[in-house]
Parts: C-alpha cells; sequence; structure tokens
C-alpha cells in the first residue's frame, strides 16, 4: 500500500463490493448472505506481505509470534537460527528473540525467480529451488542450526534446502515450521494439494525429518494457530480438516476441480 503512496482506510469486508465512480465511493453488501468471516490463515503465515495488516493485525508481528511459540514449544540446542526467504523470515527472528540463539542470515534468495511453492510439476519445482536459493557458508559451516520455514507440503523443496546447507558444511539442522502439518486440502484457490501430495499425511515427524535429512523436526501446535492473530474467525481447514463451507465428501481436490471445469 504505502508502495503506491497509498493510504490505510479500512479493511473490505468478504462479499462487499465497493464502487468508485466520479460521484464518490458507494458501497454493496448483502450479495452473499451474511456469513460469518473465515479469514485464511495461510495468508498470515506465507501468502502475504509481512509489512501488511489484514483486519488489523501486522502480518509481521503474527510470524514474529509463531516462531516465538516455534522456540517454546519445539526447542533446540543452536549456535544459529536462521530462515527460509521469505516468509520464514519474521518466524525465525521471533524464534531467536524467544531462545535467544543469535539470528543470522543463511540462505540467500535469488530475486529473479518466483515462488516454487506454485510451480505446477514436481520437476520444474526442485530445479527452481536450485537456482533460487544458495547457502551462505559464512554462516552455517560448522554449526548447528535451527531453520525455520513457513510449511513443508510435499517436502521437495525442504530436502534440497537441507542438503544444500550441509554442502556448505551445516553440522546439524533443526527444521522448524511456522505453520502445522498439511493434511488436508484447500478447495479455495490455494495449489495445496489432496492428501496423496501431502508429506505429512503419509508420515510421521520423525520419518519426515528423515526424509528431508534434518536432525530433528517441529512444528507449530495447531491450537497455537488462534494465537497468531488474536482473534477467531479463521479457516485453518488445510490444518484441521474443519471447513467453513461444504466440500466433496472423499476430500478429493482433482475431482472437486474436475467438476468445476465440466461445468464451464
Ligand atoms: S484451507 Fe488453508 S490455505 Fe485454504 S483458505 Fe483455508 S487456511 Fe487458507
Amino acid at each position: 500500500m504505502t508502495a503506491v503512496g497509498g493510504k490505510f482506510i479500512r479493511d473490505i469486508d468478504p462479499g462487499e463490493i465497493l464502487v468508485f465512480s466520479k460521484d464518490g465511493i458507494s458501497e454493496m453488501r448483502g450479495h452473499c448472505g451474511q456469513k460469518p468471516k473465515h479469514a485464511c490463515i495461510f495468508e498470515y503465515i506465507y501468502f502475504a506481505r509481512p509489512d501488511s495488516h489484514i483486519d488489523g493485525v501486522s502480518v509481521h508481528s503474527s510470524r514474529l509470534a509463531a516462531g516465538r511459540i516455534l522456540a517454546e514449544k519445539c526447542p533446540a540446542q543452536a549456535d544459529v537460527v536462521i530462515g527460509v526467504p521469505d516468509s520464514g523470515l519474521d518466524a525465525a527472528l521471533g524464534f531467536s528473540q524467544a531462545s535467544g540463539i543469535p539470528y543470522g542470515i543463511g540462505l540467500i534468495k535469488n530475486k529473479y525467480i518466483g515462488r516454487t511453492f506454485i510451480s505446477p510439476g514436481q520437476n520444474s519445482r526442485s530445479d527452481k529451488v536450485n537456482i533460487k536459493l544458495s547457502a551462505l557458508g559464512e554462516t552455517v559451516s560448522g554449526k548447528r542450526i535451527v531453520l525455520v520455514d513457513d510449511s513443508i507440503v510435499r517436502g521437495t523443496t525442504s530436502k534440497r534446502i537441507v542438503a544444500m546447507l550441509r554442502e556448505a558444511g551445516a553440522k546439524e539442522i533443526h527444521f522448524r515450521v511456522s505453520a502445522p502439518p498439511f493434511l488436508h486440502p484447500c478447495f479455495y484457490g490455494t495449489d495445496i494439494d489432496s492428501c496423496d501430495d501431502l508429506i505429512a499425511c503419509h508420515h510421521t515427524v520423525e520419518k519426515t525429518a528423515e526424509i528431508i535429512g534434518a536432525d530433528s523436526l517441529g512444528y507449530l501446535p495447531v491450537s497455537e494457530l488462534p494465537s497468531l492473530i488474536g482473534s477467531a474467525g479463521l479457516c485453518s481447514a488445510c490444518f484441521t480438516g474443519e471447513y467453513p463451507t461444504t466440500v466433496p465428501e472423499a476430500k478429493l481436490k482433482d475431482k472437486f476441480e474436475m467438476k468445476i471445469s465440466d461445468k464451464k
């Protein structure tokens, strides 16, 4: 908002339409009925820019809180805390502040490549991780690392990052995730796949740590999600399976998408 010289006035409510005309701004409401609000918790954890405020809550502050909770719930003996750019950085800082372990810059991001999370193909995703990030040996070599990322979806990216840090000389890698495990697909426009592709659907935390090559792994407890934003009215269905709307009984996202495309 400030990047384009804008000034915050207020949030636009779900289902609300604002009409801008030469006569000013008018509001239109009621098209979708009066349903309770269910803000996507993953906006705070991953999607939104850290300088955003959603429904009056700072995204940066919610990520710091996630890191602090992780430090309390999943502590680790380490020499330095690093984050995976971009959205793991704020939570890494929170982990550092709460644990007293120094914060460091251990991964550098190539600015000229997009987010791997939304890449459609597995090969393409793996290739992009290699191009997108590089490890900073000065920070990680010979060190016990706490590595904070915002999520583990399929595990591909996490495995590559852990390998990259080991190649750069990291002695131990304690992986901490500022979100709970993904156990359910998202039906609301996010590329969180059916359970077939979600690593947490098939493996325990210990086994997932082994697959991605980490010495230990800890996730944000699902019970802590409301405390990130200090209010109710959340969607956290990809973690809890409690969808705010009706979804296909089999919870097969591909099937659901096929139904939508069939109607087009
Ligand atoms: S299911 Fe997950 S990603 Fe999808 S809207 Fe809900 S919280 Fe957001």
